[in-house]
């Protein structure tokens, strides 16, 4: 099957990779050159603009930061909308508002075009793998329909509600890495200043009831010092922004998600906002001037 994909930063690439090993053409998109050349050097052809790859595909999967990069690359004067035909499919993988997955959905429609949300969670590794847990919202027969060809990126994908859900689902899913990530960070500062190795208490716990994937993960980047990414601590704000406008919106009161939302401020305003989320670690070292390490 021909596939169009724009958006190939950290997640978009090797999900291309995947695509192609499963025997799919795919024409590729993005604004930066040196990810286009990845990606054809990869075995995919590219195309000129967003508009030009929809001239050229039924199926288009789109990869991108926040609801204003998919709004502009699917709504925009040389966007997805202007070269799509009728009964082209839309699946945008990208982590976004749900209300914006919404309105998009609306606007393709609009255009008899079918859109689904479909984001991921598994980080860059599992995208590499092609083994991402995929979360879907929108029409079931559409999910159906390109089920195979998010198989080919991920080890499940299951269909979590109307247009949206999939969206929402993830703020959920981002949630609870965030808070873990704090939790794991405020435990290792404890242990460390208390003269506890803090590899110890990560070889003594993970087993139990407080381990989990994100510590797994997480810990032997920050008791290595490595905070390069991954998932950016950027992303993770543009998230729970996300998480808390939708929580507001609809009544669910979100007081900790609040707390580690200033925590990455904190951190963005020391130029740490290109950092994987590990670096929450370091919000926990400014204030105790002490280093959680090997
Ligand atoms: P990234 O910043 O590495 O990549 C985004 C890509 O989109 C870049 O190559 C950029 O040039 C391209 N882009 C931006 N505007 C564009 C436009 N107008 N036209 C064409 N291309 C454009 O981000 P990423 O880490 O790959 O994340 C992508 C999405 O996946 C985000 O929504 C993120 O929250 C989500 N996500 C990321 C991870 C992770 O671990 N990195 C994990 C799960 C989900």
């Amino acid at each position: 099957m021909r596939i169009g994909f724009i958006g190939l930063g950290i997640m978009g690439k090797p999900m291309v990779n995947n695509l192609l090993k499963a025997g799919h053409e795919v024409i590729v998109y993005d604004v930066i050159q040196e990810n286009v050349d990845a990606a054809v050097g990869a075995g995919a052809a590219s195309a000129n603009s967003s508009k030009n790859v929809a001239e050229q595909c039924n199926l288009i999967i789109t990869m991108l930061p926040n609801s204003p990069h998919v709004k502009s690359v699917v709504l925009g004067e040389n966007g997805v909308l202007a070269g799509a035909k009728e009964g082209t499919v839309l699946v945008d993988m990208s982590s976004i508002a749900p209300l914006a997955s919404q309105e998009l959905c609306k606007a393709c429609a609009e255009k008899g075009v079918r859109m689904i949300d479909a984001p991921v969670s598994g980080g860059e590794p599992k995208a590499v793998d092609g083994t991402l847990s995929i979360m879907a919202g929108g029409e079931k027969e559409v999910f159906d329909q390109v089920y195979d060809i998010l198989m080919a990126m991920g080890a499940s994908a299951v269909h979590c509600g109307d247009i949206g859900a999939g969206n929402t689902t993830k703020l959920a899913n981002q949630i609870i890495v965030a808070l873990n990530i704090a939790a794991v960070s405020e435990a290792l500062m404890l242990s460390t200043r208390a003269g506890v190795d803090p590899i110890k208490v990560f070889d003594a716990i993970k087993g139990g009831l407080a381990g989990s994937t994100v510590m797994n993960a997480k810990v032997p980047m920050i008791t290595d010092g490595n905070f390069n990414p991954g998932f950016k601590i950027d992303l993770h704000i543009k998230d729970l922004n996300n998480a808390l406008e939708t929580g507001h919106g609809v009544g669910a009161p979100l007081p900790f998600t609040a707390q580690v939302m200033e925590i990455l401020q904190n951190l963005h305003m020391d130029g740490l906002g290109q950092c994987d989320h590990s670096a929450i670690a370091k919000y926990y070292e400014k204030l105790t001037g002490t280093e959680i390490r090997k």
